[in-house]
């Protein structure tokens, strides 16, 4: 069984017809929706069609809405516009057609935040810019690495804070979309603090799911703990972290910051580029497989799949590639993080779960769980058992499928510890876990309904 997850974007190479339910088929645990890219009406038509193929193959899927944040874009740009090395390149704000000499951002305050110096760069890092001053609104640069430059290309200005707002009217309005649409988790892109976090989860009301905080600009990564602490669970974003810093500096962060989310608890995904080489090919190449593994050593819960089976040629492939690359180094050994120091006084139940299933030869962990808390906590722990996430919320089953070795299922609130104990049974022999004779730990709650107060371990035998 595998124990980290996939996180697989569903783009338009999965709208043809049965690919997506190859793709779900081939091991995919959640579903990601980039509302970066396409329309409100792909988003619905996507959504629908993952709910389908997840019921149809009888799996719990969950589905992430992936929100844009705070991303700077160039407007409107004239076809065949070339950047030369050398040239004047002017940055001014509104709407207008860009050119060889100017384009147009809609963030009317990047003239007040940049100085003489400052990089620049646009279309992921292709092109890079350096500002030698500004005029009004206007931003001049002088182009240091040049190229094509088309319409909606990214802005990043490395190492310097912008005063952009960082949850937009757009965010707002997707998040109202996917809240109503029933989404299990959502991701916040271009986080810089903990008030950022707090800001959407006060935008959703009493309609909360999980927040999935992206690191990917340099604010964060100084910020970081307190954005761990404030998310209910953390992306590596390491594509636009590379270009907001270097591709060197993200390796070492990617590391920090699956550590430090192993140590807080909260559910951390690796993602972008993964398996690049897969959008045009049908095998990884050797580095791919490497760094896919290294997230898996690292003891990250989830890796992603973006272009790969967003706008691949071979979206189930490389599913099934990155199953097969998990599998493979989870069972080479033990992650290379040994349980935390401290874990235990962070939940008690969950480590006497974890200790009581070694000493009793248990061969799964079933946690009752209302809001998910004990499973997580159980996982955290990284036992060699599978942990059954048994909720009786449907989206809090689906938001479980993102962390590491839970097998997300579905019951109802027991409400008597002889409820809970017949549940357990009856789902480790539906999932075929156990077989008769073999015992598996359980963890509930005796005040019934109420999430946190799981304060019961106890062996069962099948
Ligand atoms: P994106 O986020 O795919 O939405 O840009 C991930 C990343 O930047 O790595
Ligand atoms: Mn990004």
């Amino acid at each position: 069984m595998r124990r980290t997850k996939i996180v697989a974007t569903i783009g338009p190479a999965c709208d043809a017809p049965g690919v997506l339910r190859d793709v779900i088929s081939a091991g995919v645990d959640v579903a990601r929706l980039n509302a970066s890219h396409g329309t409100l009406d792909d988003l619905v038509r996507r959504l629908a069609a993952v709910r389908f193929e997840a019921a149809a193959a009888g799996r719990i899927v969950g589905v992430l809405l992936d929100l844009p944040g705070p991303k700077l874009r160039v407007g409107d740009m004239a076809d065949g516009v070339v950047l030369e090395e050398g040239a004047a390149f002017v940055l001014g704000v509104g709407e207008c057609m860009g050119d060889e000499s100017r384009a147009c951002v809609t963030y009317s305050g990047l003239a007040a935040d940049v100085e003489p110096g400052d990089r620049i760069v646009l279309d992921d890092g292709a092109i890079e810019l350096v500002v030698e001053g500004t005029g009004g609104d206007d931003v001049v640069t002088r182009v240091v690495r040049g190229g094509a430059l088309s319409s909606h290309k990214g802005v990043n200005v490395p190492g310097v804070c912008l005063a952009l707002d960082g949850v937009t009217e757009r965010d707002l309005e997707l998040l109202n979309w996917g809240l109503d649409a029933g989404v299990d988790l959502v991701a916040q892109s271009f986080v810089r603090s903990a008030a950022d976090v707090n800001r959407l989860r006060a935008a959703m009301g009493d309609r909360t799911v999980p927040i999935i905080a992206k690191i990917e600009k340099h604010e964060a990564l100084v910020e970081l703990d307190a954005i761990i602490a404030a998310a209910d669970a953390v992306m590596v974003a390491r594509g636009d972290l590379a270009v907001e810093t270097s591709p060197e500096a993200v390796p070492p962060a990617q590391r920090h910051i699956v550590a430090a989310c192993r140590d807080a608890g909260k559910p951390v995904i690796v993602a972008t580029q993964m398996l690049e080489s897969m959008v045009s090919s049908p095998r990884p190449t050797r580095a791919e497989a490497s760094d896919v593994a290294t997230a898996v050593f690292e003891g990250a819960d989830a890796v992603m799949l973006s272009e790969e089976t967003a706008i691949g040629a071979f979206p189930a492939q490389a599913v099934a590639t990155m199953d097969r690359v998990c599998r493979s180094a989870e069972d080479s050994g033990e992650p290379d993080i040994d349980a935390h120091p401290g874990a235990g006084a962070a939940s008690p139940v969950a480590a006497a779960a974890v200790d009581l299933a070694r000493d009793t030869g248990s061969i799964a962990i079933v946690t009752t769980t209302q809001s998910g808390a004990t499973a997580r906590a159980v996982a955290r722990l990284r036992p060699p058992q599978p942990i059954v996430g048994l909720a009786s919320v449907e989206a809090v089953a689906r938001a479980l499928a993102l962390v590491w070795g839970v097998v997300p299922a579905l019951g109802e609130a027991p409400t008597t510890i002889e409820q809970a104990t017949t549940e357990a049974l009856e789902i480790v022999r539906a999932l075929a876990l156990a077989r008769a004779g073999e015992r598996i730990v359980l963890t509930a709650g005796t005040a019934s309904g109420v999430a946190g107060s799981s304060d019961l371990v106890r062996v069962l035998t099948v």
